[in-house]
């Protein structure tokens, strides 16, 4: 059982709101094809679909005035385009894709799942279908609403379902010491234990405030799911054939994250 989560960075054009990657949404539709029926379940992030309007309204800090409804409203239906286009990708290609709307069964507290329901999601998988969730704009206990990351809902996932492998796909290599679109000086990080992350990778420093909201965000979710035993993986899904690897649990290039 493997957990696939795709970076908003790989499947859209970050810097052109609501543009979709499809060269890079077919290869990694047919990546996944290619690897073969196993049990697998997808998850991806809004990269410039969700993030632009989300941000316009204000709904990842909650609910503060009437006219975020709409915004609300806006966000989902981007994220929904957005994963339409995912799972037409993989059902073109004879996956057994089928959305699960993460806004419908997951309500969240002060950003943060508390109990969820992952019923579904399990019996899909066990039948042989591959669920595709998104970041999404959720409901929350204590804010009014909320943004789900991908991230946070993939590393859940992989601890609910039990997943044995949990693969980050990014636009980089994996965790480097700094940010390595910024420093040409940036060296990857093979092995990752979670406990040093501080320490091996910069933080903090105006050009590095990316790594807390990107890198940082991930690694940070994922922790949950080093600690409960699963394999995590943060990959290249720019560079073709490294996803396939990934899922066929071949040696590739990458961080793995440790305890
Ligand atoms: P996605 O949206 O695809 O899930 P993010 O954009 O949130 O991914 O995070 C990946 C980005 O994090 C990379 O494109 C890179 O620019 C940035 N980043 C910041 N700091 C680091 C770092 N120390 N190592 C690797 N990438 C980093």
């Amino acid at each position: 059982m493997r957990v696939l989560k795709l970076g908003g960075s790989v499947i859209t054009v970050k810097e052109k709101p609501m543009t979709a990657d499809v060269g890079n949404i077919r290869r990694l539709a047919e990546e996944i094809a290619a690897a073969g029926p196993g049990r697998l379940v997808v998850v991806h992030g809004g990269g410039s679909f969700g993030h632009p309007v989300a941000k316009r309204h204000g709904i990842a800090e909650g609910f503060t005035s009437r006219g975020q409804a709409l915004g609300f409203s806006k966000t989902h239906r981007a994220m929904v385009a957005l994963n339409s286009l995912v799972v037409d990708a993989l059902v073109d290609l004879a996956v057994p894709a089928v959305s699960v709307t993460p806004s419908s069964f997951v309500v969240t507290d002060g950003g943060r799942i508390g109990a969820a329901d992952f019923d579904v999601v399990r019996r899909l998988v066990d039948g042989g279908i591959t669920p595709v969730l998104y970041g999404d704009a959720v409901l929350d206990r204590s804010r009014g609403f909320s943004i789900l990351s991908g991230d946070q809902l993939a590393a859940r996932l992989a601890v609910e379902l039990g997943a044995s492998r949990l693969v980050f796909a990014v636009d980089v290599d994996g965790v480097y010491t700094s940010n390595p679109k910024l420093s040409p000086d940036a060296q990857l990080i093979e092995r990752l234990p979670l406990g040093r992350m501080r320490e091996l990778v910069e933080v903090g420093g105006a050009l590095t405030t990316d790594v807390t909201g990107g890198m940082l965000g991930k690694v940070s979710e994922a922790a949950a799911a080093v600690e409960a035993g699963v394999e995590v993986l943060i990959v290249n899904a720019s560079r073709p054939g490294v996803i396939l690897k990934a899922l066929r649990g071949e040696p590739v290039t990458g961080t793995v994250l440790t305890r």
